[in-house]
């Protein structure tokens, strides 16, 4: 799933391609729970529009248009946002990948996941939505208009800091690992970069949140921004379907501690690393370096 890391690459990626470009049509799938505003309205309203900056927010990635409208975006569990002309074998299905041999990596080719397409009056590239699952979604909200999923956001997790976490543990019994999952409290952390996190700080994550110390927070607070911002610099994490729009696997996934480890060593002491399940997700931890 895709998570800060990945959410920056793609708009790092994805910026260029977008500002300043006059949409000239829209092409889109058949309304479903992907479309949080009407498909016939996205289709009426984009033509004419450029955006002037593209931001994010947590997981969701923010367009404003040259009328102050702004179009929000949010890749969900299996989203892809890319090019058109994008070459990855990550962009076809399981079978067509089966069939081909790793080195042919073929041009994407729109297909029925294919739910956004943004074509420029300039000819050049058209810019995609791909979601397989449908867990993304795209809303076009009007100049001023309120957003509750944006308003509710918590801090931003590149810009965690540990006092404002400190703050937000006291009284809190709910598991540590399950308090930095919650995007109220943290925006844009995930099931990879929270288990990295608190493998880097030493606090195990099913300790109750209200039971990690003030130095705990600080160092977990680092930890989160550290572990974010290598991945943004090694283009995020690949670990399922995550592509960037350049069509390019991420790097992070070679530098994880513990995640998705379960029975490796620890990096650090060598003690087969732990899976428990927390809050329906898992979670990984050295039983003996996190306490
Ligand atoms: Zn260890």
């Amino acid at each position: 799933m895709p998570e800060l890391p990945e959410v920056e690459v793609t708009r790092r990626q994805i910026e260029p391609w977008l500002l300043g470009r006059r949409v000239a049509r829209v092409e889109t799938t058949a309304p479903s729970y992907f479309f949080l505003t009407a498909p016939a309205r996205l289709r009426r309203a984009l033509p004419g529009r450029s955006a002037v900056r593209l931001e994010r927010r947590g997981k969701y990635l923010i367009a404003e248009l040259d009328d102050g409208s702004r179009l929000l975006l949010h890749l969900g569990m299996t989203g892809q946002l890319f090019t058109a002309g994008a070459a990855s074998v990550r962009l076809l299905s399981a079978a067509a990948r089966a069939a081909l041999a790793p080195e042919e990596q073929p041009r994407f080719a729109p297909d029925a996941h294919t739910h956004l397409r943004l074509f420029f009056a300039d000819e050049g590239p058209a810019l995609l939505f791909r979601d397989v699952r449908k867990f993304g979604k795209v809303q076009l909200l009007a100049p001023g208009e309120d957003c509750e999923r944006l308003r509710r956001l918590g801090t931003d997790a590149l810009a965690l800091d540990g006092a404002a976490l400190f703050e937000a543990t006291r009284g809190r019994q709910v598991a540590i690992k399950s308090l930095l999952l919650d995007q109220s409290v943290v925006a844009g952390t995930g099931n990879i970069y929270a288990d990295e996190a608190l493998f880097l700080a030493g606090v195990r994550p099913r300790r109750p949140a209200r039971r990690v110390s003030r130095a705990e927070c600080e160092a977990i607070a680092a930890a989160m921004r550290r572990v974010m911002l290598r991945s943004i610099e090694t283009g995020g994490s690949s670990i399922s379907d995550y592509v960037s729009p350049a069509g390019v696997d991420g790097g992070y996934q070679d530098e994880r501690h513990v995640y998705a480890r379960r029975g490796e060593p620890c990096p650090s002491c060598g003690t087969p690393i732990r899976r428990i399940v927390l809050g329906q997700r898992s979670a990984h931890y050295c039983p003996r370096c996190q306490r």
